[in-house]
């Protein structure tokens, strides 16, 4: 917390004189001596306002909070974004990645996934891997199929797509 809000001010706590005075005209401060009465009026300005700058100091506190977790949700909102960003870019990529690595795009299969209609799948090469040297991928949903084998090291007629 910051020193701001640590000014702080200590509740007036009235003298035993004048709380015993109190009591005995039944808390009703107008009978009280004059002499008393000097007392309970300066305890009573003391109280008053340590009440006000206790409502200006909650108020302040309030309002600290109140700008920090506008902050955190601005923050919050902000990285949201990027990530939202991020993924979307990493799909375009892949997406410009397999367009220009298809080979064949039209592998007529139907996409192995429920509830996708896809009956046109594309052959992308995968340039790196010397065994899963293609994959196949839905035309409609974009998601993998299959893993195809190189044909230099197997035999095609193994595969059964
Ligand atoms: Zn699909």
């Amino acid at each position: 917390m910051t020193g701001d809000y640590r000014r702080f001010y200590k509740k007036p706590v009235a003298p035993v004189r004048l709380k015993n005075a109190l009591e005995a005209v039944s808390w009703n401060p107008s009978r009280l001596d004059p002499d008393v009465k000097k007392l309970y009026n300066k305890w009573n300005r003391e109280y008053n306002k340590w009440e006000k700058k206790e409502a200006s100091s909650r108020a302040r506190k309030q309002e600290f909070w109140e700008k920090w977790e506008k902050k955190e949700d601005i923050k919050r909102e902000i990285q949201r974004g990027i990530e939202l960003e991020e993924k979307e870019t990493k799909a375009y990529n892949k997406l410009i990645w397999d367009t220009n690595n298809t080979e064949d795009w039209g592998v007529e299969y139907d996409c192995r996934y429920d509830g996708c209609d896809g009956k046109i799948l594309r052959k992308v090469i995968n340039h790196h891997k010397a065994h899963h040297y293609a994959f196949l991928e839905c035309s409609l949903c974009g998601r993998h199929q299959k893993w195809l084998k190189n044909p230099e090291f197997y035999d095609e007629d193994n595969d059964d797509w």
